[in-house]
């Protein structure tokens, strides 16, 4: 059997009194598509900011392609993370944001050499090469020397993808990528993440709530609901076939 990428192992995570996950237990296999739906509240964002370590669990394991996120001490014990560490396994991560997070004194070119240059240390010929490679994929090749600013939200959106490919993650991460765009500016980023799902290499955890997309995309559908993963199966299981009411009733405003 094929060893999974990310593992969560009966993960707790609480701010101050209130626990917001309750026991996540989750492998996601390399190049397995997973989309995460639920309720706002429910902890989706939460699930991806740990896998950033931008948070960390109150308690639990979460491993990343053989390493555990967080540094154990002799014992096995969950201490806290040795910042070297942290910074090679963020490597094998990528992530987009709802809100593009571009830099926005740099070119959309430089804004992807960033970070291969001073994370990976490539070297700035090569950088720009696989830079200008991945904005030409997501349909930006005539906009290089432009600025963040001069670009509508679905272009914004598709160079903050080109960025995070180009450090070629393991894992990318999409937070509710199309919910700040105008709805005419969706499908043009849905689209490209469609193209990427289909060249299969990465694991991609979408949190999304755009049904049909997570229908056409995932592999494997998660429905959290206060902080546990209430159901999950196919796509189709979770989304059209569910006999879960509280899932059915989250879903008809969507439908
Ligand atoms: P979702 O993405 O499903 O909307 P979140 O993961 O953003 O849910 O949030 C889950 C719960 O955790 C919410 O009640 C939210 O208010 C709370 N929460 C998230 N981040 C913090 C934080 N840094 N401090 C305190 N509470 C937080």
């Amino acid at each position: 059997m094929t060893e999974p990428i990310v593992t969560f192992k009966d993960i707790h995570k609480s701010f101050g009194e209130v626990e917001v996950l309750k026991g996540i237990n989750l492998d996601i296999k390399p190049a397995e598509k997973v989309a995460i739906i639920g309720p706002s509240g429910s902890g989706k964002t939460t699930i991806i900011r740990m896998l950033m370590t931008l948070e960390k669990p109150t308690s639990g394991d979460i491993i990343v392609d053989g390493n555990n996120l967080w540094k154990m001490d002799k014992n096995g014990k969950l201490v806290d993370a040795n910042e070297k560490h942290l910074r090679s396994i963020r490597g094998d991560i990528g992530m987009v944001f709802q809100h593009f997070n571009l830099f926005p004194h740099m070119t959309i070119l430089e804004n992807c050499m960033t970070a291969p240059i001073q994370v990976k240390k490539e070297n700035k010929e090569t950088a720009k090469k696989h830079s200008i490679e991945m904005l030409e994929k997501v349909g930006l090749g005539d906009k290089l020397d432009n600025y963040p600013n001069q670009l509508s939200g679905g272009q914004k959106q598709r160079v903050a993808m080109a960025r995070a490919l180009v450090m070629r993650p393991k894992v990318m991460l999409f937070d509710e990528v199309t919910s700040a765009l105008d709805p005419e500016l969706v499908g043009e980023v849905l689209e490209v993440i469609r193209d990427i799902a289909k060249e299969g290499e990465m694991a991609m955890i979408l949190v999304t709530h755009e049904m049909d997309f997570a229908l056409d995309v995932a592999d494997k559908v998660l429905f959290l609901d206060e902080g546990v993963i209430a159901e999950q199966g196919t796509a189709s299981e979770v989304i059209e076939h569910s006999r879960n009411e509280r899932l059915q009733s989250f879903l008809k405003r969507f439908r």
